[in-house]
């Protein structure tokens, strides 16, 4: 994805929006008649308005093809500074949408009639849906030529940044490796082919890597994992360590972990799901593709604080061996834990994960997974749900989804719901038979393998796929996550939190 982006704080003349094929232009609902004339075109722009029977107005959005020798396309869209990051990044996909077959190599987007901040606001929605809209992704269609020229160049006008959009650039990079993994089929990215892509991954950004194979897993004792891989025909699952490190490191004593669910497969295991249920379960390791886009998007931010990664990849397969209702297992902090369904293998993977990951005392760890169906009930899949053992962090978790526009609202984790979770025969039940709760109790099972009182955040997937795309992406595998954790990190600076 190699894209240049130039800046330009003027505005372009004609001679210049004819020598681009493809335009986009922004400005406020409020525009008057005279302002919009100032643009290049805006005699011709507010012509077709009217033959459209469209307004200047919040969220009109149009397309056009200019009077030139180009033929220039252009969208058009008029939104308001008020309007939400998530609105703001669905129209920036509609305009971007309006392209399709981009018919050159450049796009060109004006922003007109804003403040600065405003104006680098729009620009940024408009780069990210652009830079979300041609990533490649995985296709395995025979005999298809690529039609059309591939966009390599955006030209912004209106608005001129010192960062250059870096972060925006660095986000896009790390959705696009979450999502272009998560739609690899099953039979192409199994742990042993993941674990191949993380190492090359880990040599070109200079990570250091540990792989923990079942065999040091049992070692560890790490019996909840090792129950789920025990299914697998092929002895390859395991967990990943990546460490990024700062070659500036700040004098703070900090260190973020993320952590992330890699089922590569998930079958339901003895307790089989139906056809229905089971189908696009081989994206069921998006939690880890985005743990690893979000360590990605870190490491070309080049943050100045050490970033360790932990991958727990895994099938969850029907055999012989697999697991069981009733078998009751030792997770690798000593908790046995009552086995109840076998579909429910996320937080036993992500249970001696979160141990092992918590034992090195980061100030922070957050994890994604594609946990529990219970939150895709609860939130639709336009939003994900998000937990976490400091209550206070709940209104900043609501806000840094609101300004990503990669929404998550917090659901409740008193201790009293443990009591769904009390066994007969072992310290823990892995579920409840019962409850419609899932994602709740799932989480506070989670939370029990949270040691030294390390803070510590759940993002529970139910956005992970959605029909159409979400926001400024537009696959159905949305690679949510990345845009919500780097406003926590960097907005919001909840690693700088004192009462973290
Ligand atoms: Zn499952």
């Amino acid at each position: 994805m190699k894209i240049k982006l130039q800046q330009h704080p003027e505005l372009p003349d004609k001679a210049r929006v004819d020598k681009t094929a493809n335009w986009i232009i922004v400005v406020p609902g409020n525009i008057t008649l005279p302002s919009i004339k100032n643009l290049p075109y805006g005699e011709f722009i507010d012509l077709r308005r009217k033959q459209l029977n469209k307004k200047f107005s919040n969220k009109t959005v149009f397309s056009c093809d200019l009077p030139n020798r180009n033929i220039t396309h252009l969208a058009f869209a008029c939104i308001d500074p008020e309007i939400s990051s998530f609105e703001l990044l669905g129209i920036a996909a509609d305009l971007i949408k309006q392209h399709r077959d981009f018919h050159g190599q450049e796009l060109g987007v004006i922003l007109y009639g804003y403040n600065m901040d405003a104006a680098e606001r729009m620009a940024e929605a408009v780069i990210s849906a652009m830079l979300a809209a041609v990533a490649e992704m995985p296709e395995f269609k025979s005999g298809k030529d690529r039609k059309g020229p591939v966009l390599n160049k955006i030209n912004i006008f209106g608005v001129k940044t010192a960062h250059g959009f870096k972060r925006s650039f660095a986000e896009a990079e790390g959705n696009a490796l979450a999502r272009s993994l998560s739609m690899l089929p099953p039979n192409s990215l199994t742990p042993t082919d993941y674990l191949k892509e993380v190492k090359k991954l880990a040599k070109v950004n200079d990570w250091q890597l540990q792989f923990y194979n079942l065999e040091l897993l049992k070692k560890k004792k790490a019996g909840a994992f090792i129950a789920v891989a025990q299914g697998s025909p092929v002895a390859d699952a395991g967990i990943v360590r990546l460490i990024y490190r700062p070659q500036n490191r700040s004098s703070a004593k900090r260190k973020l972990s993320l952590v992330g669910k890699g089922i590569c497969y998930d079958t339901g295991g003895t307790n089989l799901k139906p056809a229905n249920y089971m189908f696009g379960m081989h994206e069921d390791m998006q939690g880890s593709a985005v743990a690893l886009g979000t360590l990605l998007a870190l490491s070309r931010l080049k943050v100045n604080y050490p970033v360790e990664c932990w991958l727990a990849l895994a099938m969850n397969h029907i055999g012989p061996k697999a697991y069981k209702q009733n078998d009751v297992v030792t997770a690798c902090d000593g908790t046995t834990i009552e086995v109840v369904h076998t579909d429910a293998e996320g937080r036993m993977v992500l249970c001696d994960t979160l141990v092992l990951a918590s034992k090195e005392k980061p100030s922070l760890i957050i994890d994604y997974a594609t946990l529990t169906g219970a939150c895709i009930y609860s939130l639709g899949t336009a939003y994900s749900g998000i937990f976490t053992n400091r209550e206070a962090l709940n209104p900043v978790l609501i806000e840094a989804g609101k300004d990503s526009g990669e929404r998550v609202w917090p659901f409740p984790m008193d201790e009293d719901y443990d009591k769904l979770l009390e066994s007969n025969i072992a310290d823990i039940k892995q579920c409840s038979r019962e409850s419609g709760m899932d994602h709740i109790l799932a989480s506070r099972f989670l939370q029990r393998f949270v040691k030294n009182n390390v803070p510590w955040i759940h993002v529970d997937l139910s956005s992970s796929n959605r029909k159409g795309g979400l926001a400024h992406v537009p696959t159905d595998t949305t690679g949510f996550g990345i845009r919500l954790t780097l406003n926590l990190l960097m907005d919001k600076k909840v690693m700088d939190w004192p009462e973290m």
